[in-house]
């Protein structure tokens, strides 16, 4: 019965293979050229596809089909319809159509589209995305798809990745053609994103309002042990963990996704999944499916899966790291250094490049990874900084530098570095980054961006890569376009040198989660911007929104809408937040401390009864404790219910999500530091919830 993995692996995903086999060999070829081309397809190519797929579907029990689209929610979203068709003599046939699979029209109104929809039509439509699979989930056929309102304005998370990925294929396939490198046609970005989760048990998250509703704990007294010992970390698996991570395995390879690396994580209950790298687009539609994927094979083992950023206070949160590099159609890494001359020149060009996006949009990176959880983690020492730098290694360092001054470069080889008349030593793989402070790190042949929260889409973080390398590359183009072969070395070498000096300001090595590190960002010019509604208005900024519209990644009213949703976003978040908090103690924690001082006075008068000489003294000093407490946390959350009163009156806007951001989170942490304090003090099972300790150490 048993499958094999490699039977098992995309046996759910209509995938090259499938189609080879279901479809006639013109309607493959025709699709095929719509998938590696982008180009437009035929509506009877699409509907022998429909049929074809449709068939496949059904054959794997499925009786449905739907759109698969990503909203600016950030999740995804799904409308089911099913394939049955009635005919007459009251029987049904399974029916599919070419335009059933193109386009969709869900009734849309209700995601966020920050007032876009209002000024042009109210629906939207989805439209089939070819170049990510379709696959079979719960019985149901899932089209991946792009939202876009009907004057074609983008609504979700896909649509402006496509367009970042065409752009910089667009300018990196120019710089190649004038490197010499003809045969390129096309360039892809590649991501793979290393995913961080944190398992608890269903029993105990259903009784914590906060964890449910806002996905972390808004109180809780620190336990006894925490992550200090670092015994958790590749630590062996638990049984039911070990279980529960195989079937997530089995699920994700069903789905074709190439889930590789598991592991125990830094937290307690905190784990990390990596799956092997692919094309941004698949990539990202594959990390959405993880997270779902994670949550729903944690119900069937009865754990709940968190993805929040920060779930414990005093515990690490959770992250996702965006390994990102570019590949050629020919099947060339431009990050890999390569072994001739000719792929030093054409490493160092698109090193560059990429290091003059950062430095350049480290703003716009800054912004792509900002989100109420995330705030929690950045430059709080456990995660990078807010401060977007590129860590690069010594001996790269070395390079840029030898040819930033013509020096020589290595110390027994005493090789020249003229960008490539001489071999760049082979040995940057090797050099892997052990500097887990860096929010932006050359691994040997890729780059790592790792201030990403785990909640988060990697659809934005890359948009921002993708649209900033390629403008880097286009600034390059322009100086290398009408250069002749035989001058190209040295315009390429002047070129580098340029970049390096106009943006080494932005590499470093050291420990980021320095003070001094922070000064010296300052010194440099760096970008440290602290907090989400600190960083939110680089979005509307000329220089960014200029990028963006000059490589067709978004209009002006596109970057307004999703800005204005990101306003929203925080505001919403923190104020779910605060109502939560203040429900919590006001009708749990305040009501367990009265329970507590109650039965505490119970036992002293019965003390009495039974000896009017006995002792009570350390009743009184737990009373004298717990009443201060109690009076302090009362003023407390009466300057928290007023100040989220007040914000409820505010007009929506930047100043609202600042005002979250300055007073209710400060009026939060007073009232939290207080009832931890007096959580200490309240005996075992009186709170209606479990605590830390219960949480963290019982899976
Ligand atoms: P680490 O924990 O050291 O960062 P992992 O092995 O957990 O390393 O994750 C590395 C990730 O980088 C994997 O998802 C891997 O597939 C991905 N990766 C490797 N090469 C590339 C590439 N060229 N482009 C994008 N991602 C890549
Ligand atoms: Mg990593």
């Amino acid at each position: 019965m048993g499958m094999t993995v490699p039977e098992m692996y995309g046996s759910l995903v209509f995938n090259d293979k499938v189609m080879r086999d279901k479809l006639p060999k013109d309607i493959y070829k025709a699709l095929r050229k719509t998938i590696d081309t982008n180009t437009h397809l035929e509506i009877d190519v699409a509907n022998a596809v429909a049929i074809a797929m449709k068939e496949w579907a059904v054959e794997h029990g499925a009786t449905h089909f739907t759109h698969w689209f990503q909203p600016m929610t950030g999740f995804t979203a799904e409308k089911h319809d099913s394939f049955i068709s009635p005919v007459e003599g009251g029987e049904v046939i399974m029916e599919f159509s070419g335009k059933e699979l193109v386009k969709g029209e869900p009734d849309a109104s209700s995601f966020p589209s920050g007032g876009l929809r209002a000024t042009f039509e109210a629906r939207g439509y989805t439209a089939w995305d070819p170049t990510s699979p379709a696959f079979i989930k719960d019985g149901t056929l899932y089209i991946p798809t792009a939202f876009c309102s009907y004057s074609g304005e983008a609504l979700d998370k896909k649509t402006p990745l496509l367009r970042s990925m065409e752009a910089l294929s667009r300018e990196a396939t120019k710089i190649l053609h004038v490197l010499g490198n003809q045969e390129v046609s096309s360039v892809s970005t590649t991501v793979g994103p290393e995913q961080e989760y944190f398992l608890v048990e269903k029993e105990a998250f259903k009784k914590r309002r906060d964890l449910v509703f806002t996905g972390r704990t808004l109180l809780g007294a620190k336990p006894p042990k925490g992550q200090e010992m670092e015994d958790h970390y590749f630590g062996t698996l638990k049984p039911r963990v070990a279980a529960y991570m195989h079937e997530l395995d089995e699920e994700l390879w069903k789905l074709g996704i190439p889930a590789k690396t598991k592991h125990n994580e830094v937290a307690p209950c905190q784990h990390e999944l990596a799956p092997v790298f692919d094309t941004t687009n698949v990539a990202v539609d594959h990390n959405q499916l993880t997270m779902d994927v994670m949550r729903k094979v944690a119900d069937r083992h009865g754990f709940v899966c968190l993805l929040h950023e920060k779930p414990f206070e005093g515990i690490n949160g959770s992250g996702k790291h965006n390994n990102w590099s570019m590949t050629t159609d020919t099947g060339i890494n431009l990050l890999d250094p390569g072994k001739t001359p000719a792929e030093n020149i054409q490493f160092l060009v698109f090193l560059m490049a990429v290091i003059t996006a950062v430095d350049n949009y480290a703003d716009l990176m800054r912004l792509s990874v900002a989100s109420a959880g995330n705030d929690h983690r950045l430059g709080a020492n456990e995660a990078p900084p807010a401060i977007i730098s590129i860590f690069l290694g010594d001996e790269l360092t070395a390079v840029l530098d030898s040819i930033e001054n013509d020096t020589f470069f290595g110390d027994q080889q005493k090789v020249r570095m003229e960008t490539g008349a001489t071999v760049l030593p082979h040995f940057f793989k090797d050099t892997t980054d052990r500097n887990r402070t860096s929010p932006f790190a050359f691994t040997g042949n890729k780059f790592e961006f790792r201030s990403l929260g785990s909640s988060f889409s990697v659809s934005g973080p890359n948009v921002v890569l993708n649209t900033a390398v390629a403008e880097a590359l286009s600034e390059f183009y322009e100086t290398l376009k009408d250069v002749t072969p035989e001058k190209m070395v040295e315009t390429v070498h002047a070129l580098l040198k340029k970049a390096i000096k106009d943006h080494k300001r932005v590499i470093f090595n050291g420990n980021g989660y320095t003070d001094e590190w922070v000064a010296e960002a300052e010194k440099r010019g760096l970008y440290n911007y602290k907090s989400t509604p600190d960083v939110l208005p680089v979005f509307i900024q000329d220089k960014n929104v200029k990028l963006f519209t000059k490589h067709h990644i978004f209009t002006e009213s596109e970057i307004r809408s999703r800005y204005e949703i990101l306003i929203e976003n925080y505001s919403k978040t923190i104020h779910i937040e605060a109502k939560t908090m203040l429900d919590m103690v006001n009708h749990q924690f305040m009501p367990a401390v009265l329970k507590t001082m109650d039965e505490t006075l119970t036992v002293a008068a019965k003390k009495k009864t039974l000896d009017e000489g006995l002792s009570c003294k350390a009743e009184k000093a737990i009373i004298d404790r717990l009443s201060s407490k109690y009076d302090a946390l009362y003023d407390a959350v009466q300057i928290l219910e007023k100040d989220t009163a007040k914000a409820e009156s505010m007009s929506d806007g930047l100043e609202l999500a600042k005002y979250y951001q300055s007073t209710i989170l400060e009026d939060m942490s007073k009232v939290r530091e207080l009832a931890d304090a007096a959580e200490e003090l309240i005996p075992e099972g009186v709170l209606p919830y479990p605590g830390y300790a219960d949480i963290l150490f019982y899976v």
